[in-house]
């Protein structure tokens, strides 16, 4: 999943004012959590683990992962974890699988999409072979489908609802066209694709097509592949379409694990599956089918990138038939997990995390990560036989099922809920690593200053800076002018890089938004515009994403300093200062939403705005803390400074968790957090205070004002569990 990462990169006066202060000295500073002696060491640690990954190791292990299509579940994707375990193991790291059993969709046969009127044309529905790329031609394909879209076989006038979300169908009401009955067309992008099968049901309509236009990742966009990176003519985008704003994971265990032994629901039961047939295809086919669309023109905003006005349909001119046929099956799924134990603290964990499985051959998404996640280890494991332990555990998570539903993380974090509650002390994410060129995070605010702090220390191969200036500098040349020079035309000083906020799309969600794990999700973007489709393959990534491998090197070596920051820092350089003033910031926005839905005294926000400010003081209070007991540890070989450390590293590990409200959002329990979730309209974006948004903009002021109560008490957990850190 995960392509919408090309976040806005250009911050906003106010991200540039909160995060201005975040300059960062350079490679001599003392690293952040260290005192001045260990951290010399950690930075020789770093650079000897830097040296490890290579580009040549990268490219063999990419096309080994790639060599077949590995779709979760089947004997392909199967050996990729078999070679991914061996490839752990033969570091010298400790790897074993983990299975689960859990429900999964294949298409029986090809699905059908025909035009019954004006004229009688059958569709192609298939991606063409290209001749240049060798693995487009094999039999092994799976045919383009939408996951966990239902069986069905229909034939009805057809309907164009431009992205298929809540404003689109009040365009077309007030455009007089009905959708009831009627099988709807929607273009993507905008949002997350379950999220537009949904909406469509909710609206009557009895199947979906989704199709790729030119303009979101297509000719509009550059040359198409082979000749470029975009998406071909005959190319569409699999994926899957579970509501997983609802819930991720097997549908039919939510909450638990898909083991042996845990009660499941009936197929009917679960509440994160559509209900109607939903079929990707190409903007080769789509064309045909709304070319000859009559009814209004196209409402404002509903025009796409092919060479004629659209129509919004909804007549008899257009008559479309629609066949799936898709086997849901229970099928074993294998993650493996890679553990090397901590020296000084056993029993706390930093999590990493890839998938594994591809909707074909995957070689961007996921496997560049994978390819990554193995460079990572194969460093670990070289440090390891120069006798170094991390002094926290390192765990490596190479997810299946990902594509589904965030199947193979959530399986797992259900399965160890309870010892990641106690035991997590971070969850790094890596899905797409390359695409590109372009860094970019996302993540909680307290590890802001990490990934700054990381990214300098790894060059980039592009421009031989560091990766930090040129992902600043990339920022800076994509600002608006207004937010580079001040009212008096000074140049304000370079504002860090934005760092975005978790919405979802990616294995993140279980443990952030269900467990409280602080989290992270980071990578390098490009041109791309093969997602989920049979030319995300090795020949792309060797001619148009990473040529020279050299940004899989980078993408190891900046995750594992990450990690390696977190497993031994003596002081966990998590900053909730950050987190305060992010948090003010989405209750300041969230009142102006606020006002604007005539909604403003719907809550009480000088509680929650309180609530905010005495975070911030106990945040203040808990840095200048764990500086000086970083000082103090290493000046005392004591008991009682490594237990006061110890207690104050719990404290900024749990106050994440307290964030977590295991009553649940609203209609959606299996989120818990209280400041991020996806959007239930957003899918991919965060809806930061995602209760109280959603309450206040669908018009629901009691929901708002409790929603609001419920934010300040997890703001006030989260000061607490930060005070009594301190002792
Ligand atoms: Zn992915």
């Amino acid at each position: 999943m995960n392509r919408l990462r090309r976040q806005a990169i250009a911050c906003s006066l106010l991200m540039a004012a909160v995060m201005g202060g975040q300059s960062i000295g350079f490679a001599q500073t003392t690293i952040d959590g260290f005192a001045p002696k260990p951290s010399d060491n950690q930075r020789r640690l770093e650079e000897q683990f830097r040296a490890v990954p290579s580009a040549a190791n990268a490219r063999e292990e990419l096309r080994r992962l790639t060599a077949e299509a590995h779709l979760a579940g089947s004997p392909e994707d199967y050996a990729t974890a078999i070679y991914v375990r061996d490839q752990m193991r033969s570091f010298g790291l400790t790897a074993d699988m983990r299975e689960y059993q859990v429900l999964l969709p294949y298409p029986r046969t090809p699905s059908i999409v025909e035009l019954i009127a004006p004229r009688h044309e059958r569709l192609q529905v298939r991606e063409d072979v290209v001749p240049e790329d060798p693995s487009s031609s094999s039999k092994k394909i799976v045919p383009l489908f939408n996951g966990y879209g239902a069986s069905g076989d229909i034939t009805a006038p057809l309907v164009y609802v431009n992205y298929g979300l809540p404003n689109d169908y009040e365009d077309l009401r007030k455009a007089g066209v009905e959708v009831k009955g009627k099988i709807a067309i929607a273009r993507y992008g905008n949002s997350f694709r379950g999220v537009k099968a949904k909406v469509a049901e909710d609206n009557g309509a009895i199947g979906l097509i989704i199709y790729s236009d030119p303009a979101d990742d297509g000719f509009t966009q550059g040359e198409v592949y082979p000749k470029g990176p975009w998406r071909p003519e005959s190319s569409a985008q699999r994926g899957s379409v579970q509501f997983l704003f609802i819930y991720p994971g097997d549908p039919l265990t939510p909450g638990l694990p898909a083991i042996p032994g845990t009660p499941r629901l009936k197929k009917e039961q679960a509440l994160n599956l559509p209900h109607i047939p939903v079929q990707p295809i190409s903007y080769g086919d789509a064309q045909h089918l709304l070319k000859p669309l009559r009814g209004p023109v196209r409402p404002k905003g509903f025009q796409g990138g092919l060479p004629f006005t659209y129509h919004a349909g909804g007549t008899n001119d257009v008559r479309v038939h629609l066949k799936t046929d898709i086997e849901f099956a229970t099928k074993t799924i294998w993650d493996v997990i890679t553990r090397v134990d901590g020296a000084v603290a056993k029993d706390r964990w930093v999590v990493l995390g890839n998938h594994r499985d591809a909707w074909v051959f995957g070689a961007v998404d996921p496997n560049s990560g994978t390819t990554a996640m193995l460079e990572l280890g194969r460093g670990l494991g070289q440090l390891m036989k120069s006798g170094w332990k991390p002094g926290r555990s390192i765990i490596l998570g190479s997810w299946d099922a990902e594509e589904q539903g965030l199947i193979g993380s959530t399986e797992w974090a259900e399965e160890n809920a309870a010892e990641l509650k106690e035991k997590a002390v971070a969850y790094l994410n890596m899905d797409v690593a390359v695409s590109g060129p372009n860094f970019g995070a996302s993540s909680v605010p307290s590890m802001w200053k990490l990934i700054h702090s990381a990214a300098q220390e790894v060059k980039d191969p592009k421009t031989a800076k560091s990766i930090y200036e040129a992902w600043r500098d990339r920022a800076r040349a994509d600002a608006a002018d207004l937010e580079l020079y001040d009212a008096n035309g000074n140049e304000r000083p370079a504002a860090a890089p934005r760092i975005g906020a978790l919405g979802s799309g990616s294995d993140y969600t279980p443990f952030l938004q269900h467990l409280g794990v602080p989290s992270l999700d980071m990578g390098f973007n490009g041109d791309y515009g093969v997602y989920h489709s049979a030319y995300d393959s090795f020949y792309w990534m060797a001619h148009f994403g990473d040529p020279t491998f050299q940004y899989h090197v980078a993408a190891a070596q900046i995750w594992g300093t990450i990690a390696l920051r977190l497993a031994d820092a003596a002081g966990l350089p998590f900053d909730y200062t950050d987190y305060a003033s992010q948090l003010r910031e989405f209750v300041n926005e969230t009142k102006r939403l606020a006002v604007r839905h005539k909604l403003a005294d719907s809550f009480d926000a000088k509680s929650l705005l309180n609530a905010v400010d005495n975070f911030a003081d106990e945040a203040a209070k808990v840095d200048k803390r764990r500086h000086s007991e970083v000082l103090d540890v290493e000046k005392s070989s004591g008991g009682d400074a490594i237990a006061r450390l110890r207690r104050l590293n719990d404290a900024l590990m749990q106050a994440e968790r307290a964030l977590i409200d295991d009553r649940g959002l609203h209609g959606r329990t299996w989120f818990k957090h209280q400041i991020y979730a996806p959007g239930f309209y957003t899918g991919y974006a965060a809806l930061p205070l995602p209760d109280l948004r959603q309450a206040i903009e669908d018009g629901r002021a009691a929901d708002a004002s409790e929603a609001a109560g419920r934010i300040t008490e997890a703001i006030k957990r989260a000061t607490e569990v930060l005070k009594q850190g301190r002792g």
